[in-house]
């Protein structure tokens, strides 16, 4: 059975989808063990399931690494450059469906539909990145003593996988797929169990485009699919997108049996305000870093730092923050614990000290779904838990300092590394920050530093375990192994390897 229901919502309307199920082998199996565990994904705006996910095990794993494996030898022989005309029809594909993909990203993950079109933007420009390879991964070769030459060739690893969050159900994957098949490996992906839906529409556009069957697999499950790809010798290597404690473990785990692993985790980014600001270009990007996708980014802002009497910018961020309308500007959070969690976060941080100066413990626009509104909290304390944790919502902590370097040593001390910005018309200012922060991914009057392709994605400290970025060469050099290759057609006997 290869075929797939479409997803037929284009608006917000609440819509059924089919249950969630694996793809191995190109074909749509179910958990094999019968009692799986089944949990509801819900649609955060309405909080009503609008699909199933069964948990799969260690079972599904094992099937789909054996499926894997048996296409590596046809995947691996095929050239570069036709496994790169896959991904060409891929890109169309994901082109001709950009609305049914982003309604149902929409549905499953919460975020606003607009939102959702610039995810499978995202995703499709880090797919052509994956259609330039042909010409990025020629090698090198060289002449190095007289008759002799030297070349290196990257060699795929054999099976890999990827684990993904919630928060960007198309793009993550697609931040290790494209150098991962286009480097010759085959790939078992296991999306995260709240938002199973959309890969499965991937799956399906893949084998359409032509990808041979085995080549992708998709097993739905959760910590148990994670452990068992961590431990399964047969996987060569590992990339996982997720939260720091999570990343950290598996990081852990998967070197720990012989694997390459490359495991990006939380962020708490920190936004420097300066007086000298140019308001046109601040209020309006420091409100969309925040409160873009209701702030379920790794890349969003999280604490600003306030350096010096810049009121007349916080009042008019926070006036812009108050006239959001929930559902329409802002979507909702994407599961009832993170209402709890945000709601309980603000509580805490309004006890400890800091002032509430707009408040997103509200009501949203439908009931029963998972609202958070914007909250801005003044006054925070950088230690505490509004300061230095991650909140994963609509929530700014504002924290006062009296210069620039007392804003760097803010920033310097969060444990994290993903992103930092700066909010100045002065180059030297700028210069200052992006050359002191600690953080992989840095902006200059831009809230949200993604790197844009080809620039690779990745950051530092607790961000971040193993080396290098996941995206960009860095993401090919990750997903592939060099070899070197000498050779010798002079056969003078007067020419040794050496001369
Ligand atoms: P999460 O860590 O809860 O889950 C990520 C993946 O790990 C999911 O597939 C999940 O099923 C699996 N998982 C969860 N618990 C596990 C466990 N104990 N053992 C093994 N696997 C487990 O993250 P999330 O809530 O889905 O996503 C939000 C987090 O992801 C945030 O912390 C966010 O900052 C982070 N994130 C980071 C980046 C980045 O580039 N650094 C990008 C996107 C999201």
């Amino acid at each position: 059975m290869t075929t797939l229901a479409p997803f037929t919502a284009r608006s917000y309307d609440f819509s059924d989808h089919a249950r969630a199920r694996n793809w191995i082998g190109g074909r749509w199996c179910d958990p094999v063990a019968p009692a799986a565990p089944i949990l509801d994904v819900p649609n955060p705006r309405w909080g009503r399931a609008m699909a199933q996910v069964a948990l799969s095990g260690a079972a599904d794993v094992a099937r789909a690494i054996e499926s894997a494996r048996e296409a590596a030898r046809g995947w691996r022989m095929t050239p570069l450059r036709d496994r790169a005309q896959v991904l060409y029809r891929t890109r169309e594909l994901l082109l001709r469906h950009m609305d049914e993909l982003a309604w149902l990203i929409s549905h499953e993950n919460g975020k606003l539909h607009p939102e959702a079109v610039a995810e499978v933007e995202k995703a499709i420009e880090c797919l052509e990145y994956g259609c330039s390879l042909p010409h990025l991964a020629a090698g090198q070769s060289l002449e190095v003593s007289r008759g002799v030459t030297c070349e290196v060739v990257y060699e795929p690893l054999g099976v890999v996988a990827g684990v993904v969050p919630f928060n960007f159900p198309l793009m993550v994957p697609m931040w290790m797929l494209p150098q991962a098949l286009a480097g010759g490996n085959t790939f078992i992906l296991k999306p995260s169990e709240r938002v199973p839906l959309t890969t499965m529409r991937l799956a399906a556009i893949l084998a359409e485009a032509g990808l041979p069957p085995g080549v992708f697999s998709l097993v739905q499950g959760g910590r148990e699919v994670v452990e068992a790809l961590c431990d399964a010798p047969e996987i060569s290597a590992l990339g996982f997108v997720g939260s720091t404690a999570v990343a950290r473990a598996v990081y852990a785990r998967a070197a720990g049996s012989g694997k390459r692993a490359l495991c990006l985790g939380g962020a708490k980014n920190h936004l420097l305000l300066v007086p000298d600001a140019d308001p046109e270009v601040t209020i309006e990007n420091i409100v969309a870093s925040f409160t873009g996708c209701a702030g379920q980014r790794c890349m969003a802002a999280s604490v600003l730092v306030a350096v010096g009497d810049v009121d007349h910018l916080i009042k008019r961020i926070a006036e812009r923050a108050a006239a959001m309308r929930l559902g329409t500007d802002m979507g909702p959070v994407q599961s009832a614990s993170a209402t709890e969690r945000l709601s309980r976060a603000i509580g805490d941080a309004e006890r400890a000290g800091a002032r509430v100066v707009v408040d997103g413990r509200v009501a949203g626009p439908t009931a029963g779904g998972y609202w958070v509104g914007p909250t801005i909290l003044d006054r925070v304390d950088p230690s505490s838990p509004a300061g230095c944790e991650e909140l994963f919502g609509p929530v700014l902590s504002i924290v006062r300092v009296p210069n620039l370097e007392a804003a760097i040593g803010v920033e310097n001390r969060n444990r994290y590394g993903n992103a930092a910005a700066v909010y100045t018309t002065s180059g030297d200012v700028a210069q200052r920050v992006v050359t002191a922060a600690s953080a992989g991914m840095c902006g200059v009057n831009v809230g949200v530093p993604v790197p844009r392709e080809p620039f690779g994605f990745g950051g530092w400290n607790e961000s971040c375990f193993g080396t290098g970025d996941l995206t960009g060469w860095d993401g090919f050099r990750f997903w592939t192994r060099p070899r070197k290759v000498t050779r010798k057609w002079a056969l003078q006997r007067d020419a040794t390897w050496m001369s």
